[in-house]
Parts: C-alpha cells; sequence; structure tokens
C-alpha cells in the first residue's frame, strides 16, 4: 500500500502518490522549511548531503533565499531500495528598493570592535550548527511578538547599484519591554545582551539544525542551557544594537541557512 506525499503549499494540499512512510509537510519555495518524517527508511541526503533522522523518525531541510529551484531528496526505503525525490521550488520575489544618486550612508565599524564583531559571529555561527536528537521543529509555530510588521525577509537595498545585505528576518514593531515568547519548544543555546551589530541576542534551538534567533533584546528572562515551551515567555523586545528603534528581529535557520519565519507562522 502506498501513502501520500504531501505538499503543503500554503493553505493548499496538493498530494501524490510516493513511497510508503515518507511524508513532507512545507511550501515548496524559496526561504522554506520542510519538515518530514521517515518511517523504516535510512541514509536521507539532500543533493548527496547527508541529513540526520531524528531518533522519532523526523527530519528538517531548509532552502536559502536564493536557493536553487531544483533539490534532490534521496533515501533508502526498508528493503534497501534508493528512493530519490527531485523537489521543484518556486522563486520568490524580494522587496528590491534601488536608490541612486544618494551618498552611501554606510560607516564602517571601528577598528576595535572588529575582533568582538568576530567573537559575536562565532558564538552565532557556533549555536547554529548544532544537530541535537529532539524534533521540538516539527510543531506548528506561533508568533514570538505581537506587533506590526516592520521588516520582511529577502528584502534588500542597492545603493548606486551596489546591493547591501538583504535583511534575513522578520521584523516586528514594539516598545521595549514588549514580551517576546517562545515560537515553539526548544533549549536557549545562547543569549548575549551586547552584541555589537545585533545587541542582546538570544537562539533557542528547536532540534536538527533549526533554530530561532531574537535580535536587538532589552532582556534575556532564560539563561543558556534551559529547555523552554512553546509560548512561554523568553526575552523583552529593544533597541539594542546598531537600530534606529525598538523591534524584534526574529530568524528562522537550517543550520547556516537563513529561512523565512514568516513561512512558518500564520499570516498576518
Ligand atoms: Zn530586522
Amino acid at each position: 500500500m502506498l501513502s501520500k506525499l504531501f505538499f503543503c503549499v500554503g493553505l493548499l494540499l496538493s498530494s501524490s502518490l510516493f513511497a510508503q512512510g515518507f511524508e513532507l509537510v512545507g511550501q515548496l519555495t524559496q526561504g522554506s522549511l520542510l519538515r518530514g518524517e521517515l518511517k523504516n527508511g535510512s541514509e536521507l541526503k539532500l543533493n548527496g548531503k547527508d541529513i540526520t533522522v531524528s531518533s522519532e523518525g523526523y527530519f528538517a531541510v531548509g532552502f536559502g533565499r536564493d536557493a536553487e529551484l531544483s533539490q534532490t531528496l534521496s533515501w533508502k526505503d526498508a528493503s534497501g531500495k534508493l528512493m530519490q525525490k527531485t523537489l521543484q521550488l518556486s522563486p520568490r520575489e524580494y522587496n528590491i528598493q534601488r536608490i541612486e544618486g544618494v551618498a552611501g550612508k554606510y560607516v564602517s565599524p571601528p577598528p576595535e570592535v572588529t575582533e568582538r564583531i568576530r567573537l559575536d559571529n562565532s558564538q552565532i555561527a557556533a549555536a547554529r550548527q548544532r544537530d541535537d536528537d529532539r524534533s521540538d521543529f516539527m510543531q506548528d509555530f506561533i508568533w514570538p511578538a505581537q506587533g506590526p510588521i516592520s521588516g520582511v525577509y529577502g528584502s534588500q537595498r542597492v545603493f548606486n547599484g551596489t546591493p547591501k545585505n538583504p535583511h534575513y528576518g522578520v521584523d516586528v514593531a514594539g516598545p521595549t519591554g514588549t514580551p517576546v515568547y517562545a515560537p515553539a519548544d526548544g533549549i536557549v543555546t545562547l543569549f548575549v545582551p551586547d552584541m555589537y551589530y545585533s545587541g542582546g541576542t538570544m537562539i533557542i534551538d528547536h532540534g536538527l539544525g533549526v533554530s530561532s534567533t531574537f535580535l536587538h533584546l532589552s532582556k534575556g528572562l532564560v539563561e543558556p542551557g534551559t529547555p523552554v515551551k512553546q509560548g512561554q515567555l523568553v526575552a523583552e523586545i529593544g533597541a539594542t544594537g546598531r537600530v534606529t528603534g525598538a523591534h524584534l528581529d526574529w530568524r528562522i535557520n537550517w543550520f547556516g541557512e537563513r529561512l523565512d519565519p514568516a513561512l512558518l507562522v500564520p499570516k498576518r
């Protein structure tokens, strides 16, 4: 008997018959986290690269802002037969602002902080490399804060033809002190109150490389190493780091791959 492979595209569910014991949920598009279940199978790979499957049989894969549109998952079924599925991602259109004839406002950081920035980046990268055998990422994520959306994933400014770094988070505007809740179960793996760019920075690990990062916090309320439940108060919004106003910048990563948090939560 064949079970179904589910591709959830927005609220539309399309399905195709596929291998027994293999299920995949998520939007087939750039910036997306796909979550799946592999029962009685082994050796899952994405484009030939090993993907960990949790002891409960769940896995996650993520595709970055400008990911290749064709992605190949392969695994061995219970009988050892090699199975393969090519995923066709839809391209995203990002909000690109071209600004001509305006003097760039970018100021390079003073030399005395370059070592601090390097340390910040290496701490963040290390926290995102964890591959914990937990399946917290399978939950339906909730918004971590209330407030208007003031910035979206993938947007980018091009000054006089020079593209600046894209924005990888979703920004929720709110006054300093606005509560920030865990969007899913996890473990707080990092809290640093004063990173150079991102100010108060917290990372919650949701298992198998899936993590949430919160930037510009005024307060962290949970010590690193502590497990948290979805909806638990973990921090407060702030205006710390290099920002112009108080907001929460929420990021979702699959290891080093930066994904769009807005694809995981109800539209608003
Ligand atoms: Zn932001």
